[in-house]
């Protein structure tokens, strides 16, 4: 099948609400052209700083791309004046330092807080216990520049798809107490639950997702990994 056919396909799977980020990490320029002038997808996901400005700065200004691998502060400077959403997260020392790069592009920046939620020690992220104190803390109204939109998680790598579902669930959860809990505020805006790939996407519908971040079963296997 081609990447339209998997794209369509996919697509008229997915209910309504669920935000797709095509996740084109790997994959050539023309690629995600090919793709965004067939269908007019916008949403897009890279996971390395350098690959996204890259794309972004070859690609048409309308695609909307989402950072969702690891984030080190000092490469915040290069994809603060154009990023859409940031999904990973884990510190307040990255969140204080991409609030200070939205004041400079004079621009809110949304992001979302990667939870912790698998078993492996290799995955980034905060405990919950972590994320309920940054949410409460009244140092959050410094930070005016950001907004959080909610929570994205990984499943642990397993086959186990009663174990994915219990992480899923656990976030889930996680963000339902948030969103009556929690105070809500400009900066605070909990509405996107960013869980679900190419192998689990269903499973994450199935336990609250509202985006999903699919890359291989719309673009084929990746030539190499890069996580
Ligand atoms: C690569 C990646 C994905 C997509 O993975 P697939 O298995 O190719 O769908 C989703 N989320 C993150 C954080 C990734 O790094």
């Amino acid at each position: 099948m081609s990447l339209i056919d998997n794209y369509n396909q996919l697509k008229k799977s997915l209910p309504e609400n669920i935000t797709l980020v095509a996740v084109s990490k790997t994959h050539s320029f023309e690629k995600i052209l090919e793709l965004h002038n067939a269908t007019g997808h916008l949403d897009f996901g890279e996971n390395k700083v350098q690959e996204l400005c890259g794309k972004y700065e070859q690609l048409p200004k309308n695609i909307q791309w989402h950072l969702i691998g690891h984030l080190q502060s000092n490469k915040v400077k290069y994809i603060a004046p154009f990023v859409h959403l940031i999904h990973s997260v884990d510190s307040e020392k990255l969140l204080q330092e991409i609030n200070k790069q939205a004041k400079k592009c004079n621009r809110i920046i949304p992001v979302l807080l990667q939870i912790y939620i698998a078993t492996e020690e290799t995955k980034f992220g905060l405990s919950f216990t972590e994320a309920e104190e940054l949410l409460l803390s009244s140092r959050l109204q410094n930070y005016s520049n950001i907004r959080i939109n909610g929570f994205m998680g990984m499943a642990s790598n397993t086959e186990n798809m009663e174990q994915v579902k219990s992480e899923f669930s656990s976030l889930r959860k996680f963000f339902q107490y948030a969103n009556i809990n929690f105070p809500k505020n400009e900066n605070v805006q909990l509405n996107t639950l960013s869980i679900g790939m190419s192998h689990d996407y269903n499973i994450a519908i199935e336990s609250g997702s509202n985006m999903i971040r699919v890359g291989s079963l719309i673009f084929g296997e990746r030539s190499y990994k890069t996580q």
